[in-house]
């Protein structure tokens, strides 16, 4: 791996500085991955504020498209997995006024569930908060979509921001703007085509190879491969096949008026990107198409990757002028620039009354034997997690990203920083602030399920008759009831090929080796077993939740990462008590 970076952990940090330091429009929220427009303490007095967000190596999205007239704050998480609510939820505190906020969300299931926790925690502070999911993916439109979470966002999103910003700058009202946010998600179409794989930071090598003469069609941006496989054909017969598709899904008709975006998903030669949307131009005029803008250059990447996307955009007046509006964001092609208020870097402070971290309270170590036995335990899992963060790491990098075993080890880092700080002795309290920890620390689609498990656990926990000692009976019960958190908050079930798929078996052994008289210790080694048995099945399940989803048929013949998570979890806390 070849990078002008500094460390691997440093990335999004060292970019977000940059970024501040370049451009005097923007500004950072202390100690967050969120940037702000610099004069977002006053622009939130009179207009809806607009902010986006998800993993980072997107760049020049989404913090390059922060300024008057586009977002107010962008929300940056580690290289491509979505940021925690937390983060979320201090940009919305920045930003929002009496207005309110729209927050533009691309379809994916990690920014999905973390940035509507956020919304929620937000409404109940009392702001007024819209959510606008874009999904404008086509490649996946062909495949069933029964069998997949449905389109990804992709860099259609960025003409939604501009529509959105246009009409916050207007001064239209929070359901004006979401209301036309939505009506251009509806009206924008994107598929690409990729030369070359691309590498995150941390995981050291690509998620995918190509062969020399080989290019993946309708692929994701987050280094995860495409629908399909072709080989490599001309610029000019590619791009028809990607309008084709597009033309097709927008059922674009004669006479229809467009935006063209021709977007460079990294490592792409410019001259190149000129080839294709002149290839692009010419073969939506041949279908009568009336192309009234195009857009060409960096948009929405995925870091170094060779290879193009296409937007098209249906529009009509009212969206032209909105395209066209000004705006101070430094990422936007802009032929009108607007002179900078310079000067105006007055920080707007991200107030947080009820912040959702954990507080660290050191407490006396642990004096029950529950206790003790919860303190080793958590140290075994600790210690798993991270000799299991490469294995996890490949084996997400087979049918996802690559983040997996990165995001869960920084998920036992933070615990195991917090260890001196848990409440052993009070069991639901000591589940409650697990679920704290790992819900700011780990992110992507694990890190807001394992908090609910966590969460859930501690709310059934506390129900028990002698909370401070819960019986077999409350651990099985709340281990169930965060298994139907994770259940509610995700949308999966069994089958499904994720995390559930060795969760819910093993709920199911502990509790038949209890009805058959095991002792605790043994229906947890049985529960370990079921968990490791149930991660072997999903190498044959189809995977219709998470990223796997895109894979299809793809992804049999390999484990599903989270699932090989939980068994490797539950192994680490079986072996544990076996030692007691
Ligand atoms: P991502 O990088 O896609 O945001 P992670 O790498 O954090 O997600 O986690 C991936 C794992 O999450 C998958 O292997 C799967 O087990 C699990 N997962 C994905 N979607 C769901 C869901 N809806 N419900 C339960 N588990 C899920
Ligand atoms: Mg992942």
């Amino acid at each position: 791996m070849k990078k002008l970076i500094n460390r691997p952990d440093d990335v999004v940090k060292e970019m977000i500085e940059g970024l501040t330091a370049i451009y005097p429009g923007l500004t950072r929220l202390p100690n967050r991955t969120v940037i702000t427009r610099s004069d977002a303490a006053s622009a939130r007095q009179n207009q809806v504020a607009i902010i986006s967000g998800g993993g980072s190596g997107h760049e020049p999205a989404h913090a390059g498209f922060v300024g008057h007239g586009m977002l107010s704050a962008a929300v940056a998480g580690d290289v491509f997995t979505s940021p925690a609510p937390d983060a979320v939820l201090a940009a919305i505190r920045a930003v929002t006024g009496p207005p309110g906020v729209l927050l533009i969300v691309k379809n994916y299931t990690g920014d999905r569930l973390n940035f509507g926790l956020a919304a929620e925690l937000a409404r109940a502070e009392g702001l007024k908060v819209e959510v606008v999911v874009v999904a404008d993916d086509v490649a996946l439109a062909a495949v069933d979509e029964s069998r997949h979470v449905g389109r990804r966002g992709l860099a259609g999103t960025i003409l939604v921001h501009k529509i959105a910003g246009a009409a916050a700058a207007a001064g239209k009202d929070l359901y004006e703007v979401a209301a036309a946010a939505r009506g251009a998600a509806e009206s924008v179409g994107t598929m690409g085509v990729a030369l070359s794989a691309c590498t995150v930071p941390a995981a050291g090598k690509p998620g995918f190879t190509l062969a020399e003469n080989e290019v993946e069609l309708g692929l994701g941006i987050h280094g995860e491969p495409g629908v399909r496989r072709i080989p490599l054909a001309a610029a000019d017969t590619l791009t028809d096949q990607l309008l084709t598709s597009i033309a097709g899904e927008l059922r674009l008709n004669r006479g229809d008026r467009a935006a063209l975006l021709v977007n460079n998903l990294g490592g792409t030669a410019v001259g190149e990107l000129a080839i294709v949307g002149r290839r692009a131009i010419a073969a939506l005029e041949e279908r009568g198409v009336v192309v009234e803008r195009v857009y060409v250059g960096t948009f929405l990447s995925a870091l170094e990757m060779a290879g193009v996307s296409l937007s098209v955009l249906r529009i009509d007046d009212a969206r032209l002028e909105q395209l066209d509006a000004p705006t101070t964001a430094p990422a936007w092609p802009n032929p009108t620039a607007v002179s900078q208020p310079h000067g105006r870097r007055s920080s707007p402070r991200s107030d947080s009354p009820a912040d959702t971290t954990v507080d660290y309270i050191a407490v006396a170590p642990p004096s029950s034997r529950q206790g003790q036995a919860m303190e080793a335990a958590l140290q075994a899992i600790v210690q798993a997690v991270a000799a299991a963060s490469g294995r996890l790491t490949t084996l997400d990098q087979a049918v996802g990203d690559g983040d997996l075993g990165i995001s869960l080890q920084r998920g036992a880092q933070a615990i195991h920083e917090g260890m001196a700080f848990y409440p052993f002795d009070d069991p639901a309290a000591c589940l409650h602030a697990l679920g704290l920890t790992v819900q700011s620390a780990i992110g992507g689609t694990s890190g807001p399920l394992y908090a609910i498990l966590l969460l859930r656990a501690a709310a059934r926990l506390r129900k028990a008759v002698n909370p401070s000692a819960p019986t077999v009976v409350d651990w099985v019960e709340s281990f169930r009831a965060g298994c139907d958190g994770v259940i509610e908050l995700g949308g999966a079930g069994r089958g499904d090929r994720t995390m559930l798929d060795a969760l819910l078996p093993a709920v199911d052994a502990l509790k038949d080796a209890l009805h058959a008289g095991r002792s605790p210790h043994e229906a947890v080694a049985d529960a370990a077993d079921a968990a490791v048995a149930g991660a072997r099945t999903t190498s044959e399940m189809l995977p219709r939740r998470g990223r796997s989803s895109y894979l299809g048929q793809r992804a049999v013949g390999h484990a599903d990462p989270g699932a090989e998570a939980v068994a490797i979890w539950l192994k680490a806390l079986a072996r544990s008590l076996a030692h007691e």
